[in-house]
């Protein structure tokens, strides 16, 4: 094959391209024509408007993203990103309940939306187009072009997705990680996130329960001396009133729980606890 028949073949397939392109963007044009005859003709297309104008969904986005950058290799590799998800749910808690809850009614009236969309005009039939003196094969595409661009398709599930990154300190290396979270992972975020808050106001109520007056009775019922070593205020040693089982363990301030200890076996103890009840 000499050069000019090179050249030849060449002109020919892009001589084809071009005239594909011509095609396609007279096909466009023509469709762009019909647009307004069907918007005015078409039963399913004013039917779908109608049920548009019915349902109110809610516009939120569905997607989350939180990223955390890195400062060093190490502290990337260490980074867990189910850690860091618990953590971003208690922050925005408030705010990703409300979104979950836009999101959970967007998908209820999409199922109504769906059901009443099954029960409208079907698309015309050639019979239909005939009488308008229009083509059919045109107006079938355009009619289903159009409908399907105004059908509504609201977001209804959420997805979180966490980052984490690290770029080296000149930028030759660069590390990202990622993992997608959904509204199941969220819900049981939210438990945990309630459940870890109701310990900490418990351990906070636990310490302000304890009163004078129950100090009193517990340094009165083991009288005035350390459970541990006997000593009393006589012996020089001040007294105090100890958690058996320690407030940061889940102890409760309860007589039972409760006992005096001088200020050295109490320094000896500070919050161990021995489940077998050496304490
Ligand atoms: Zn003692």
């Amino acid at each position: 094959m000499g050069e000019n028949d090179f050249i030849i073949v060449i002109s020919i397939g892009l001589c084809i391209v071009a005239i594909c392109i011509i095609a396609f963007c007279i096909g466009r044009i023509q469709n762009k024509q019909y647009e307004p005859k069907v918007v005015e003709t078409s039963k399913r297309y004013s039917d779908i408007t109608r049920l548009n104008k019915e349902y109110k969904f809610n516009n939120v986005s569905s997607k989350i993203v939180y990223s955390k950058t890195l400062n060093t290799k190490q502290m990337f590799d260490k980074f867990d990103l189910d850690a860091y998800f618990q953590q971003m749910v208690e922050l925005n808690m408030s705010e990703l309940r409300q979104k979950k809850a836009y999101l959970l009614e967007n998908a209820t009236l999409k199922k109504s939306y769906d059901s009443e969309l099954q029960n409208i005009h079907g698309f015309a039939d050639e019979e239909y187009v005939k009488k308008l003196k229009l083509s059919w094969k045109r107006y079938h595409e355009v009619e289903l072009e159009l409908c399907n661009l105004i059908e509504k398709n609201p977001p209804q599930n959420i997805e979180i997705i966490c980052y984490k990154l690290y770029t080296s300190p000149k930028g030759q290396n660069s590390y990202t990680q990622n993992k997608r979270f959904f509204s199941y992972e969220l819900e049981k975020a939210f438990q945990k996130a309630i459940e870890s808050k109701k310990i900490r106001e418990s351990k906070e109520y636990q310490r302000r329960t304890m009163s004078d007056s129950l100090r009193y009775d517990i340094l009165k019922r083991d009288g005035f001396r350390c459970v541990l070593c006997g000593r009393s205020a006589a012996d020089g040693v001040k007294l105090h009133v100890d958690h058996i089982k320690p407030i940061a363990k889940g102890g409760k301030t309860v007589e039972f729980n409760l006992r005096t200890l001088c200020e050295h076996c109490n320094w000896g103890k500070s919050d161990k606890f021995d489940s077998d009840g050496v304490n």
